[in-house]
């Protein structure tokens, strides 16, 4: 399928979910993950009109850079390694996997403006999964209050891997419900507007529970292989 069928197809569902609960589609970032698919697809969906990439590695990322540069914004969304920030610090508009102050110190110190951040959060609980507890983050953000390059724009999480509705939309709730917490303290470097989470299987719920980007990799470019069997 080419890409810009695909958006089509996707741009729909995101409108009929945003009608659902009476949101705007502007109001919803779409970022195409390009993590399984070569550069000439990623160059294909900005054609198709996308924004917004994002890679969850730095080779990756580093990768489709050299041919793409900063035409896309870029999203980090994976696990990133401390030693890692220095290669990619100054290429992306995002990290969305914040999740340790030892990360937060490396960024700030390498950071030659501010850097917009979402915190990772492991909602589900799952021990495959990276980010923190709930319960954490809240003492974590107040705590990032002396890293003057950080910005905290929101929250990211990962949703469980299942097709049980209920817990998709649990899941996606707590994160919304953390976020207007952390808001409500009013801290001037976390905003916190921002609420990264739904992808290919799960968007529409994310978005009818407050997702204002969603990250979405096999549905809209495909997954490794997609472009041999085109
Ligand atoms: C791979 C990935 C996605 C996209 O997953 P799809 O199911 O292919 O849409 C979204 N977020 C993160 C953090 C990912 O690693």
């Amino acid at each position: 399928m080419k890409v810009a069928d695909n958006l089509i197809h996707i741009k729909q569902h995101i409108s009929q979910a945003c009608q659902k609960v009476n949101r705007s589609p502007d109001e919803v970032k779409l970022i195409a993950v390009t993590k399984y698919v070569s550069t000439e697809r990623a160059k294909e969906a900005l054609t198709a009109g996308i924004v917004n990439l994002g890679e969850n590695r730095d080779e990756g990322l580093l990768a489709k850079w050299e041919e793409l540069g900063d035409k896309p914004l870029w999203h980090f969304i994976g696990t990133l390694q401390t030693r890692k920030v220095k290669n990619i610090i100054d290429k992306v508009e995002y990290i969305h996997s914040l999740d340790r102050i030892s990360l937060a110190e490396e960024i700030n110190k390498r950071a030659g403006k501010k850097i917009k951040c979402l915190v990772q959060v492991n909602v589900s609980q799952e021990e495959s999964k990276h980010g923190l507890a709930p319960e954490y983050v809240v003492d974590f953000i107040k705590d990032l209050r002396p890293y003057e390059n950080i910005s905290i724009e929101g929250l990211m999480t990962m949703a469980p891997l299942t097709d049980d509705e209920e817990q998709l939309r649990n899941c996606f709730r707590t994160l919304n419900e953390l976020r207007q917490q952390i808001r409500n303290f009013n801290l001037d470097y976390a905003p916190c507007t921002e609420l990264s989470m739904g992808m290919s299987n799960d968007f529409e719920i994310a978005i009818e529970e407050g997702a204002t980007m969603i990250r979405i990799g096999t549905a809209l470019v495909g997954e490794a292989g997609e472009e041999e069997k085109r």
